[in-house]
Protein backbone atom coordinates (compact mmCIF):
# COMPACT_ATOMS: atom_id res chain seq x y z
CA UNK A 1 0.00 0.00 0.00
CA UNK A 2 1.14 3.62 -1.08
CA UNK A 3 -0.06 6.85 0.52
CA UNK A 4 -0.67 10.50 -1.48
CA UNK A 5 -1.08 14.10 -0.66
CA UNK A 6 -3.72 15.68 -3.58
CA UNK A 7 -3.88 19.34 -3.51
CA UNK A 8 -7.61 19.44 -4.59
CA UNK A 9 -8.65 23.44 -3.74
CA UNK A 10 -11.99 24.25 -5.77
CA UNK A 11 -11.98 21.02 -7.59
CA UNK A 12 -12.64 19.12 -3.77
CA UNK A 13 -16.22 19.21 -3.49
CA UNK A 14 -17.29 18.19 -6.98
CA UNK A 15 -14.82 15.08 -6.86
CA UNK A 16 -16.04 13.87 -3.73
CA UNK A 17 -19.34 13.63 -5.02
CA UNK A 18 -18.10 11.94 -7.89
CA UNK A 19 -15.89 9.70 -6.39
CA UNK A 20 -12.47 10.04 -7.67
CA UNK A 21 -9.84 12.00 -8.47
CA UNK A 22 -8.37 12.73 -12.21
CA UNK A 23 -5.59 14.64 -13.83
CA UNK A 24 -5.13 15.70 -17.01
CA UNK A 25 -2.75 14.12 -19.55
CA UNK A 26 -0.59 17.28 -20.48
CA UNK A 27 -1.15 20.14 -19.67
CA UNK A 28 -1.50 23.29 -22.46
CA UNK A 29 1.79 23.58 -23.30
CA UNK A 30 2.16 20.00 -23.85
CA UNK A 31 4.29 19.14 -20.72
CA UNK A 32 3.99 16.31 -18.19
CA UNK A 33 3.61 17.95 -15.00
CA UNK A 34 5.04 14.88 -12.43
CA UNK A 35 2.22 15.64 -10.11
CA UNK A 36 -0.76 14.87 -12.55
CA UNK A 37 1.66 12.00 -13.93
CA UNK A 38 1.93 10.56 -10.43
CA UNK A 39 -1.79 9.63 -10.51
CA UNK A 40 -1.01 6.64 -13.00
CA UNK A 41 1.06 5.15 -9.86
CA UNK A 42 -2.17 4.54 -7.64
CA UNK A 43 -3.70 1.15 -7.01
CA UNK A 44 -6.61 -0.38 -6.09
CA UNK A 45 -5.90 0.05 -1.75
CA UNK A 46 -3.52 2.72 -1.40
CA UNK A 47 -4.86 5.92 0.78
CA UNK A 48 -4.88 9.86 -0.26
CA UNK A 49 -4.76 12.25 2.03
CA UNK A 50 -7.07 15.59 0.65
CA UNK A 51 -5.29 19.08 1.18
CA UNK A 52 -7.75 22.01 0.25
CA UNK A 53 -7.11 25.80 1.76
CA UNK A 54 -4.70 24.71 4.44
CA UNK A 55 -6.02 21.88 5.79
CA UNK A 56 -6.38 18.01 5.37
CA UNK A 57 -10.09 17.73 4.67
CA UNK A 58 -10.82 14.11 4.56
CA UNK A 59 -8.77 10.83 4.05
CA UNK A 60 -10.00 8.08 0.96
CA UNK A 61 -9.04 4.66 -0.18
CA UNK A 62 -8.38 4.17 -3.91
CA UNK A 63 -11.13 1.46 -5.11
CA UNK A 64 -9.64 1.44 -8.35
CA UNK A 65 -6.15 1.53 -10.02
CA UNK A 66 -5.68 4.12 -12.23
CA UNK A 67 -6.96 4.06 -15.55
CA UNK A 68 -7.32 6.32 -19.07
CA UNK A 69 -10.28 7.93 -19.07
CA UNK A 70 -11.51 11.77 -19.93
CA UNK A 71 -12.78 13.50 -16.63
CA UNK A 72 -16.92 12.73 -15.54
CA UNK A 73 -18.02 16.18 -15.13
CA UNK A 74 -21.02 17.71 -13.78
CA UNK A 75 -20.15 20.43 -16.31
CA UNK A 76 -19.49 19.15 -19.50
CA UNK A 77 -18.72 22.00 -21.60
CA UNK A 78 -16.02 23.34 -18.89
CA UNK A 79 -13.06 23.44 -21.58
CA UNK A 80 -10.69 23.83 -18.41
CA UNK A 81 -11.41 20.32 -18.16
CA UNK A 82 -11.64 19.14 -21.93
CA UNK A 83 -9.06 16.01 -23.06
CA UNK A 84 -7.68 12.70 -21.84
CA UNK A 85 -6.67 11.89 -18.32
CA UNK A 86 -6.27 9.75 -15.39
CA UNK A 87 -9.02 8.84 -13.45
CA UNK A 88 -8.97 6.85 -10.00
CA UNK A 89 -11.90 5.93 -7.98
CA UNK A 90 -12.10 6.48 -4.12
CA UNK A 91 -14.21 6.30 -1.48
CA UNK A 92 -13.94 9.76 0.59
CA UNK A 93 -14.21 9.85 4.03
CA UNK A 94 -14.68 13.23 5.10
CA UNK A 95 -13.02 14.73 8.31
CA UNK A 96 -15.47 15.54 11.21
CA UNK A 97 -12.59 18.40 12.15
CA UNK A 98 -10.02 19.27 9.35
CA UNK A 99 -6.37 18.85 10.53
CA UNK A 100 -4.91 22.08 10.33
CA UNK A 101 -1.21 21.57 8.35
CA UNK A 102 0.40 25.22 9.25
CA UNK A 103 -0.67 24.94 13.23
CA UNK A 104 0.92 21.56 13.27
CA UNK A 105 3.75 22.05 11.03
CA UNK A 106 6.42 21.71 13.60
CA UNK A 107 5.94 17.93 13.56
CA UNK A 108 4.90 18.12 9.88
CA UNK A 109 8.23 19.77 8.81
CA UNK A 110 10.85 17.29 9.63
CA UNK A 111 9.40 14.07 7.83
CA UNK A 112 8.58 16.36 4.68
CA UNK A 113 11.31 14.69 1.86
CA UNK A 114 13.01 17.20 0.09
CA UNK A 115 12.61 16.40 -3.37
CA UNK A 116 8.53 16.34 -4.25
CA UNK A 117 7.28 17.64 -0.81
CA UNK A 118 3.40 18.75 -0.82
CA UNK A 119 4.30 21.81 1.44
CA UNK A 120 6.88 24.83 1.11
CA UNK A 121 8.94 25.13 4.06
CA UNK A 122 6.73 27.96 5.11
CA UNK A 123 3.79 25.64 5.19
CA UNK A 124 1.69 26.67 2.40
CA UNK A 125 0.80 23.88 -0.44
CA UNK A 126 2.32 23.69 -3.44
CA UNK A 127 1.00 24.15 -6.78
CA UNK A 128 0.58 20.74 -8.01
CA UNK A 129 -1.93 17.93 -7.76
CA UNK A 130 -0.84 14.59 -6.62
CA UNK A 131 2.04 14.33 -4.26
CA UNK A 132 3.93 11.00 -2.63
CA UNK A 133 2.92 10.80 1.25
CA UNK A 134 5.53 8.66 2.90
CA UNK A 135 5.11 5.91 5.68
CA UNK A 136 6.45 8.46 8.25
CA UNK A 137 4.23 11.37 6.91
CA UNK A 138 1.87 8.70 6.59
CA UNK A 139 1.79 7.70 10.26
CA UNK A 140 2.19 11.76 11.46
CA UNK A 141 -0.84 12.77 9.80
CA UNK A 142 -3.13 9.71 11.29
CA UNK A 143 -2.10 10.61 14.21
CA UNK A 144 -3.20 14.29 14.20
CA UNK A 145 -6.31 12.85 12.55
CA UNK A 146 -6.58 10.36 15.17
CA UNK A 147 -5.93 13.07 17.90
CA UNK A 148 -8.60 15.63 16.79
CA UNK A 149 -11.57 13.08 15.09
CA UNK A 150 -11.56 10.35 17.44
CA UNK A 151 -9.87 10.96 20.93
CA UNK A 152 -11.44 14.80 21.35
CA UNK A 153 -15.33 13.74 20.97
CA UNK A 154 -17.26 11.91 23.17
CA UNK A 155 -19.14 9.54 21.86
CA UNK A 156 -22.11 9.74 23.79
CA UNK A 157 -22.34 13.82 23.02
CA UNK A 158 -21.64 12.62 19.24
CA UNK A 159 -24.68 10.15 19.23
CA UNK A 160 -27.29 13.20 19.90
CA UNK A 161 -24.72 15.54 17.81
CA UNK A 162 -25.34 13.44 14.72
CA UNK A 163 -27.46 11.92 12.58
CA UNK A 164 -27.65 8.30 11.23
CA UNK A 165 -25.73 9.13 8.02
CA UNK A 166 -22.96 10.90 10.37
CA UNK A 167 -23.00 7.59 12.83
CA UNK A 168 -22.85 5.37 10.09
CA UNK A 169 -20.01 6.78 8.27
CA UNK A 170 -17.92 6.82 11.36
CA UNK A 171 -18.52 3.64 12.08
CA UNK A 172 -16.56 2.75 8.94
CA UNK A 173 -13.86 5.97 8.86
CA UNK A 174 -12.52 4.19 12.51
CA UNK A 175 -11.81 0.57 11.28
CA UNK A 176 -10.46 2.36 8.16
CA UNK A 177 -8.23 4.73 9.70
CA UNK A 178 -7.19 1.42 12.11
CA UNK A 179 -6.11 -0.50 9.30
CA UNK A 180 -4.19 2.15 7.41
CA UNK A 181 -2.59 2.58 10.55
CA UNK A 182 -1.64 -1.13 10.73
CA UNK A 183 -0.88 -1.30 7.07
CA UNK A 184 1.60 1.88 6.76
CA UNK A 185 3.59 0.56 10.08
CA UNK A 186 3.67 -2.81 9.35
CA UNK A 187 5.98 -1.51 6.19
CA UNK A 188 7.76 0.44 7.95
CA UNK A 189 8.69 -2.32 10.10
CA UNK A 190 9.43 -4.85 7.63
CA UNK A 191 11.34 -2.71 5.42
CA UNK A 192 13.63 -1.86 8.33
CA UNK A 193 14.29 -5.35 9.69
CA UNK A 194 14.88 -6.32 6.21
CA UNK A 195 17.65 -3.52 5.86
CA UNK A 196 19.37 -4.29 9.07
CA UNK A 197 19.99 -7.89 8.17
CA UNK A 198 21.43 -6.77 5.10
CA UNK A 199 23.62 -4.05 6.76
CA UNK A 200 24.65 -6.62 9.97
CA UNK A 201 27.12 -8.97 8.17
CA UNK A 202 28.08 -6.11 5.83
CA UNK A 203 30.07 -4.55 8.81
CA UNK A 204 31.01 -7.48 10.37
CA UNK A 205 28.10 -6.74 13.18
CA UNK A 206 29.96 -4.04 14.40
CA UNK A 207 30.36 0.10 14.91
CA UNK A 208 32.23 1.12 11.17
CA UNK A 209 33.53 4.30 13.46
CA UNK A 210 34.28 2.64 16.99
CA UNK A 211 34.00 -1.62 17.00
CA UNK A 212 31.10 -1.65 19.68
CA UNK A 213 29.61 -5.21 18.56
CA UNK A 214 26.89 -5.09 21.56
CA UNK A 215 23.97 -5.99 19.53
CA UNK A 216 21.49 -3.81 21.80
CA UNK A 217 23.34 -0.92 21.07
CA UNK A 218 23.92 -1.20 16.84
CA UNK A 219 21.69 0.71 14.83
CA UNK A 220 21.45 0.54 10.93
CA UNK A 221 21.67 4.29 9.77
CA UNK A 222 20.26 5.09 6.66
CA UNK A 223 22.42 7.66 4.85
CA UNK A 224 19.34 8.59 2.42
CA UNK A 225 16.31 8.88 5.19
CA UNK A 226 13.11 6.53 4.80
CA UNK A 227 11.09 10.04 3.92
CA UNK A 228 13.99 10.30 1.16
CA UNK A 229 14.34 7.13 -0.62
CA UNK A 230 12.51 4.38 -2.96
CA UNK A 231 10.99 1.30 -1.78
CA UNK A 232 14.05 -0.23 -3.14
CA UNK A 233 16.23 2.45 -1.50
CA UNK A 234 15.06 1.84 1.84
CA UNK A 235 16.06 -2.00 1.82
CA UNK A 236 18.90 -1.66 0.04
CA UNK A 237 22.08 -2.18 3.13
CA UNK A 238 24.32 0.06 0.18
CA UNK A 239 21.92 3.13 1.57
CA UNK A 240 23.06 2.33 5.15
CA UNK A 241 26.31 2.29 7.59
CA UNK A 242 25.99 0.68 10.66
CA UNK A 243 27.14 2.70 14.16
CA UNK A 244 26.34 2.39 17.85
CA UNK A 245 23.47 4.63 19.17
CA UNK A 246 25.52 7.69 19.75
CA UNK A 247 27.14 7.97 16.39
CA UNK A 248 23.82 7.02 14.97
CA UNK A 249 22.48 9.90 16.88
CA UNK A 250 25.30 12.01 15.06
CA UNK A 251 24.52 10.88 11.35
CA UNK A 252 21.06 10.86 11.42
CA UNK A 253 20.92 14.36 12.97
CA UNK A 254 23.67 15.72 10.36
CA UNK A 255 26.46 16.06 12.97
CA UNK A 256 28.89 13.79 10.80
CA UNK A 257 29.23 13.25 7.56
CA UNK A 258 31.64 10.50 4.91
CA UNK A 259 32.79 12.26 1.56
CA UNK A 260 32.97 9.59 -1.59
CA UNK A 261 36.37 8.19 -0.34
CA UNK A 262 34.55 7.44 3.01
CA UNK A 263 36.17 9.97 5.45
CA UNK A 264 34.65 11.15 8.05
CA UNK A 265 33.61 14.92 8.39
CA UNK A 266 32.22 16.42 11.45
CA UNK A 267 30.07 19.35 11.97
CA UNK A 268 31.07 23.01 12.89
CA UNK A 269 28.39 22.87 15.73
CA UNK A 270 30.75 20.03 17.68
CA UNK A 271 33.54 21.86 19.11
CA UNK A 272 36.88 20.43 19.10
CA UNK A 273 37.73 19.66 22.63
CA UNK A 274 34.44 17.43 22.38
CA UNK A 275 36.11 14.91 19.66
CA UNK A 276 37.33 12.99 22.22
CA UNK A 277 34.11 13.01 23.98
CA UNK A 278 32.12 11.77 21.16
CA UNK A 279 34.89 9.08 19.74
CA UNK A 280 35.66 10.80 16.71
CA UNK A 281 38.39 12.44 14.50
CA UNK A 282 38.38 14.29 11.56
CA UNK A 283 39.69 12.36 8.19
CA UNK A 284 38.66 8.48 10.04
CA UNK A 285 37.66 6.26 7.04
CA UNK A 286 35.20 3.67 6.85
CA UNK A 287 34.54 1.23 4.35
CA UNK A 288 33.25 2.42 1.03
CA UNK A 289 32.67 0.86 -2.38
CA UNK A 290 30.97 2.10 -5.37
CA UNK A 291 27.13 0.77 -4.08
CA UNK A 292 27.99 3.12 -1.04
CA UNK A 293 29.52 5.92 -2.23
CA UNK A 294 26.61 8.08 -3.91
CA UNK A 295 24.73 7.33 -0.47
CA UNK A 296 27.09 8.77 1.52
CA UNK A 297 27.36 11.78 -0.98
CA UNK A 298 23.79 12.27 -0.69
CA UNK A 299 23.76 12.30 3.13
CA UNK A 300 26.50 14.64 3.08
CA UNK A 301 25.11 16.99 0.51
CA UNK A 302 21.34 17.08 2.01
CA UNK A 303 21.68 16.03 5.98
CA UNK A 304 25.33 17.30 7.09
CA UNK A 305 25.04 20.53 8.72
CA UNK A 306 28.23 21.53 7.74
ZN1 LIG B 1 30.22 3.92 17.52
Amino acid sequence: MQSFIVMQGQTYQEEKELGMIWSREQDSGGSLPHSWLRVMEVNEGDRIFHYVKGDIVAISVATSDCQAARRPSSKPHDAEWEGNGYLVELDYHELEVPVNVRSKFDVILPLLPIKYSPFQADANGNQGYLYPCNEELSIKLLELISDSNIYQVDEEQLELAIGTVRQTERNTFIPMLAETETEVKTKIRLGKQKFRQGLLPLWAQKCALCDIELPELLRASYSKPWKDSTDFERVDPSNGVLLCCNHHALYENGLIAFDGQGRLHISSQIPEEDYEKYGIRPKMKIARNEKNKPFYKWHKRNVFKG
